[in-house]
């Protein structure tokens, strides 16, 4: 974990819980953080949730009413800003709904709608027009992970998104061996420090020293509460995006949580 960089933990619902479900979980969430006096800041993560697009609008009524410590972001976003694009919704109107994230290129849409690092590309500059930030994924599969390495198909994936931006953008970088996702088979945490150093070199050469350090890397695949330290005691690991695991409020606030047992 970087010492200037707040850590982020983020939850990714995927296609999980209803507009109402979503709001017991948002509500259990923030109790559970209260709790535990969870704080941004030095000692605190940042925490966020991903919900499905039907559920953005209640989360955003619950977070602003209750004020609480949360914040929120969209599983996916359209290239495009309007137009005739059935289906498709526009970063402006996740940007209206306040959402302060949107995940990019994650290994489900790279997978299972053709997403190539040329859309993730595109999407990550809609995300920026929009002013929301950008939480885009790389990982390699197992297949990659016998061929080229842990981090050589990543990498690429990163290097092929930064070279067509300028200038200091924020994002956060999320690293996703995609064998690791929902398998219950997380990557060991110098597995994932070794990818997420490489990561942040890949940064720091195509967009400078304030970008790289400044943009917060997290590891994702089977984080739970037992593995967070690990991976959060990392310096170039600066959170997580946990699936299955933030389904849970109270799992995922042990997460967030991770500096009771961090030792840092
Ligand atoms: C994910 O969906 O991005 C993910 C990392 O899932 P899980 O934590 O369930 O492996």
């Amino acid at each position: 974990m970087g010492v200037s960089r707040i850590p982020l933990i983020a939850g990714n619902w995927k296609m999980n819980l209803d507009h109402l479900q979503a709001i017991a979980t948002v509500q259990k969430l923030g109790w559970t953080l209260q709790e535990g006096r969870h704080s941004y800041g030095a000692d605190g993560a940042e925490v966020a949730v991903f919900p499905p697009f039907t559920d953005l609008r209640s989360v955003q009524t619950l977070v602003s009413a209750d004020r609480l410590d949360i914040r929120y972001g969209a599983q996916d976003l359209s290239a495009h800003d309007s137009g005739a694009y059935t289906g498709e919704v526009s970063g402006a109107f996740l940007k209206a709904l306040e959402c302060r994230y949107v995940i990019v290129g994650h290994s489900e849409r790279r997978q299972y709608h053709g997403e190539t690092d040329e859309v993730c590309a595109q999407k990550v500059a809609a995300a920026l027009r929009h002013r929301l930030v950008p939480v885009l994924c790389v990982g390699e599969t197992a297949e990659d992970l016998e061929t080229h390495g842990a981090a050589a198909v990543p990498v690429s994936q990163l290097r092929a998104v930064l070279e067509t931006l300028q200038g200091e953008p924020e994002l956060v970088v999320a690293y996703e061996p995609v064998w690791a996702i929902g398998s219950g088979q997380a990557a060991t945490s110098e597995q994932a420090q070794a990818v997420a150093g490489a990561l942040r070199a890949v940064i720091r050469e195509l967009l400078g020293d304030g970008v790289a350090e400044a943009t917060r890397i997290l590891y994702g695949g089977s984080v739970k509460s037992t593995n967070i330290a690990g991976f959060m005691r990392e310096p170039d690991i600066d959170g997580a995006l946990v699936g299955g695991a933030s389904l849970d409020a109270t799992e995922f606030a042990a997460i967030a949580r991770f500096q009771k047992h961090v030792g840092v």
